[in-house]
């Protein structure tokens, strides 16, 4: 498979993640319901839960995609605050600002086309920054932390929600078969597009477990970095501070 990208070098995965988002883009929220049997939706509220959040602060919704954290935090900074949804992708974005739109949710939220790894905002912005199930998707993470530090005002957070390793083995292979043999099946059948599906389970085997994204994080800056896991393990939210 050409999805090997262990092998693939850095302009090849940009190109391969491009792809990949403009074809799942028209499915992605339908998916996401299916392969997760729903349960990214709790993942999501328990992000919001824990990210703080004020009336009036700033947040950016980094690799936002279809909009899910944006529609819930536009609610909670009212109208004197601001949401940011940005996203590399302009499909993804398209079918995000299509649906806030249709949700009633305009005023104080804006969308950014932009690269987590160059983010075109001014240094020290935002209260809030999420990315969730964006990082594995960033050729350089790093790049990517350290573009987030310099956005976020003094005392503003990170959210990270992303895959991450499962804490029983036993659960780990079961859920490693899942992804490997039901989702792309799944991505078949429904979207007519295994090999999308085929890339979310090996990015999702690739990306750094619990421990190495937290020293990630550390590395960049941030300061009392502590993670959750959720659903066994499974997906993983980390928060880090910068003072
Ligand atoms: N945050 C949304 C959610 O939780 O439903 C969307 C997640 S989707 C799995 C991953 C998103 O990351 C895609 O929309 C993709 O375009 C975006 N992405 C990938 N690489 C990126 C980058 N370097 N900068 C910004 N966004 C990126």
């Amino acid at each position: 498979t050409h999805f090997g990208y262990k092998q693939v070098d850095k302009q090849e995965k940009v190109n391969l993640v491009a792809d990949v988002f403009h074809s799942v883009a028209a499915k992605y929220d339908m998916m996401n319901d299916l392969m997760s049997m729903g349960v990214h939706r709790l993942w999501k509220r328990f992000t919001i839960d824990c990210s703080g959040v004020r009336s009036g602060q700033r947040v950016l919704d980094l690799a936002g995609g279809t909009g899910d954290l944006t529609a819930k935090f536009s609610r909670l900074v009212g109208e004197s605050g601001k949401v940011v949804l940005a996203d590399i992708n302009g499909s993804m974005l398209k079918v995000g600002r299509d649906k806030l739109r249709d949700m009633g949710i305009v005023g104080n939220v804006e969308t950014v086309q932009a690269n987590a790894e160059c983010l075109p905002f001014p240094d020290n912005y935002f209260d809030i920054v999420t990315i969730a199930f964006g990082l594995r998707n960033v050729t350089d993470k790093d790049a990517a932390l350290a573009s987030i530090f310099r956005v976020l005002k003094p005392g503003g957070r990170l959210l990270v929600l992303e895959f991450s390793k499962p804490e029983n083995e036993q659960f780990g292979k079961l859920y490693d078969w899942y992804s490997f043999n039901i989702l792309p099946a799944m991505g078949k059948m429904v979207a007519n597009d295994a090999d999308s599906y085929q890339y979310l389970a090996e990015s999702i085997r690739m990306h750094p477990d619990q421990e190495t994204l937290k020293g990630m994080m550390h590395g960049a800056g941030f300061e009392q970095v502590t993670y959750h896991n959720l659903t066994g393990g499974i997906v993983a939210l980390h928060r880090g501070f910068k003072f």
